[in-house]
């Protein structure tokens, strides 16, 4: 990236691109949670709540894309391979075994919560220090927010005795 662009960013570099590529290890698998739990889904609503776990993965999508122009843009270099996303994981990644939609909706909305923790430290880390990766941290802390409440508000309807 440019050498003024690079001189404005008051975080240590090295270590501000080792957590961005930690949360770009969540994004792809919190994308491929989403998406393959959309296409397993079974049981109840399983139509709108298998919608909304593809929206959410192409969303997550976005969030790695985000990530990574970012990261180029410091010089860094994204995970290459499945293995170094694994490895680099905060968030990990719950397989779902069990296709039935509420668990699949409690997964996602433990996903989303620990995506919530980890965005939060990052934008607490380069607040007031590194304004452009302040708004894309806080751009995609806003649609984790908006993600779990999305899921937590289904599984809310799920209780609701049917009259
Ligand atoms: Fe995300
Ligand atoms: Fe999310
Ligand atoms: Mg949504």
């Amino acid at each position: 990236m440019g050498t003024k662009g690079k001189e404005i960013v008051g975080v240590n570099v090295d270590e501000l691109l080792k957590l961005l590529n930690k949360a770009y290890a969540d994004e792809w698998l919190a994308y491929y949670q989403y998406w393959v739990g959309a296409k397993v889904a079974a049981g109840r609503m399983r139509g709108i709540i298998a919608g909304e776990l593809k929206e959410h993965a192409e969303e997550e999508l976005r969030h790695a894309d985000m990530l990574v122009e970012r990261m180029l843009q410091l010089g860094g270099k994204p995970l290459l391979t499945p293995e170094a996303i694994l490895k680099e994981t905060n968030c990990g990644y719950d397989a779902p075994e069990d296709p039935c939609t509420k668990k699949l909706l409690a997964q996602n909305i433990k996903g989303e919560q620990c995506a919530i923790a980890t965005y939060k430290k990052l934008y607490d880390f380069v607040k007031g220090k590194d304004p452009i990766t302040e708004k894309i941290i806080l751009e995609i802390l806003e649609d984790e927010v908006e993600h779990e409440e999305d899921l937590e508000a289904i599984l809310d309807d799920m209780k609701t005795p049917v009259a």
